[in-house]
């Protein structure tokens, strides 16, 4: 059994649309015949199912918000009775009441299909054994990548995120080829194998998928130094499946994700307007489900700033998105700048005098925001310095004070803003403890 389903991950572009509008049609059907919320949207536009017979008639539809889910909270967003469903799921409630999820049999089926396929596209194979650090519980993550990891016929290890200690003694008993957790959680396990000296020849890992949070390459080069891995980008979101929806190839590391386009149909729209962008710029993602029954949605606005484009050159004809910058909501506006903590994590490549951990604090002054970065500086390089010295001692060596001067101008001239950058000693900044990290501290209502 393969889960690099070629049929549909090369169908080409004209036939993948053809699959794609049959389904759409489907879907628009059961939802207004099943969904008091959907009947009203059409009905208060005049519109009826058979006006959206193709991906290009979506525009007609309004976009459904996180609200909504609220609001018909907890099943009121169900085409079936909740005995009907065989699972229930929360969003992890990152920003604010969680919203329930219900899945079908049919639904487990092609969450767990589409988690299969994106296990293999990140080289993950049958017989190799999984690590899943991913939360086990209400969250998609644990379940979602189980599911498929044993679809793949991998061997998993449902080991749940934290309990770093135990996670690398069974990386190391166990041999195992995969982990799957937060790009933030592996950052921490692969510190604490630094810090106990272990060689990364006493471990097998090949593959670390990691998703559920922003991160840029130089979280990658990071972790795949450090847990000699190669690293690859899963993302997903509870109301669209969970994880799943779009997945990194291993040897197409670094041009984007491919969308699972035949099950989530994708659109970037201006995070103001709600109108398309061109292909390749940056704007909110918006999906709809093809073949979900349980809970199918229709132009979910994500609050997530990607970028879509078709990679004429790659393995498969399904679109590609580049890495979330944040999540609109979150988006900092200091001094009339548009701020991601990404971009911060992005001018940080390549750096050795400072390791990934950092943290933006946000603060208002009068009626004015300002953001300073957090940082640690690299621990090996601050082990050397410290032998015979105090930290404040160390803080003022001519190669970090030199090194704080380069990269304070290097943020100034990549980001275009001036931010304060105070300098900490490793381990001061938090760390994941196996799941999401929040990399803002927002001061400004305190
Ligand atoms: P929430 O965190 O919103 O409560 P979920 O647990 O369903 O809900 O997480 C989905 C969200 O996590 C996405 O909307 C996105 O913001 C973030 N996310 C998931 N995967 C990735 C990824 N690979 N890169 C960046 N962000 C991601």
């Amino acid at each position: 059994m393969t889960y690099f389903n070629k049929d549909i991950e090369t169908l080409p572009i004209d036939k993948l649309r053809k699959l794609q509008n049959e389904r759409l049609q489907h879907q628009v059907q059961m939802i207004y015949n099943t969904v008091p919320f959907y009947k009203q949207q059409f009905d208060e536009r005049g519109l009826k199912p058979s006006d959206i017979r193709t991906v290009h008639d979506l525009h007609k539809l309004p976009f459904t918000k996180k609200d909504a889910l609220r609001e018909n909270y907890p099943f009121g967003l169900f085409t079936v009775p909740v005995s009907d469903t065989v699972r229930l799921h929360c969003s992890s409630g990152t920003t604010g009441k969680p919203i329930v999820v219900g899945y079908t049999k049919k639904d487990i089926d092609i969450f767990s299909e589409v988690i299969a396929r994106s296990l293999t596209a990140a080289g993950c194979q049958k017989g190799m054994k999984m690590q899943n650090a991913y939360g086990y519980g209400l969250f998609t993550g644990g379940l979602g990548l189980h599911y498929g990891a044993e679809k793949l016929e991998m061997t998993v290890i449902p080991i749940s995120g934290g309990g770093t200690e135990k996670q690398i003694m069974l990386l190391q008993d166990f041999q195992s080829e995969a982990i799957c957790c937060t790009p933030s959680y592996a950052l921490t396990i692969a510190e604490m194998i630094e810090k106990k000296g272990i060689d990364l020849k006493s471990l097998n890992l090949k593959y670390a998928v990691l998703g559920a949070e922003p991160w840029t390459e130089s979280v990658r080069a990071e972790v795949e130094a450090k847990l000699g891995v190669t690293a690859t980008n899963i993302y997903g979101l509870s109301e669209i499946i969970g994880p799943g929806v779009s997945q990194e190839d291993f040897e197409e590391k670094g041009t984007g994700s491919y969308v699972w386009e035949d099950h989530f149909y994708p659109e970037i729209v201006d995070k103001d307007t709600g109108e398309p962008v061109p292909e390749g710029q940056t704007g909110v993602l918006v999906f709809t489900t093809l073949t979900k029954e349980a809970m199918p949605m229709m132009r979910y606005w994500t609050n997530d700033i990607a970028s879509l484009y078709y990679d004429k050159s790659a393995k498969r004809t399904h679109v590609k998105m580049g890495p979330i910058l944040g999540r609109s909501d979150e988006m900092l506006i200091i001094r009339g700048v548009n701020l991601f903590h990404t971009q911060v994590e992005a001018v940080l490549e390549h750096s050795t005098d400072f390791s990934s951990n950092y943290q933006l604090v946000v603060k208002r002054e009068g009626t004015m925001d300002s953001v300073e970065v957090n940082i640690e500086i690299n621990p090996e390089l601050y082990k050397g310095l410290l032998k015979e010295t105090s930290l404040e001692d160390v803080l003022q060596h001519e190669k970090i004070q030199q090194a704080h001067k380069m990269l304070t101008k290097k943020i100034k001239d990549e980001i275009g803003l001036s931010m304060k950058v105070n300098l900490a000693s490793p381990g001061i900044i938090p760390r994941s403890e196996g799941g999401k990290l929040s990399r803002i501290l927002d001061l400004r209502s305190k």
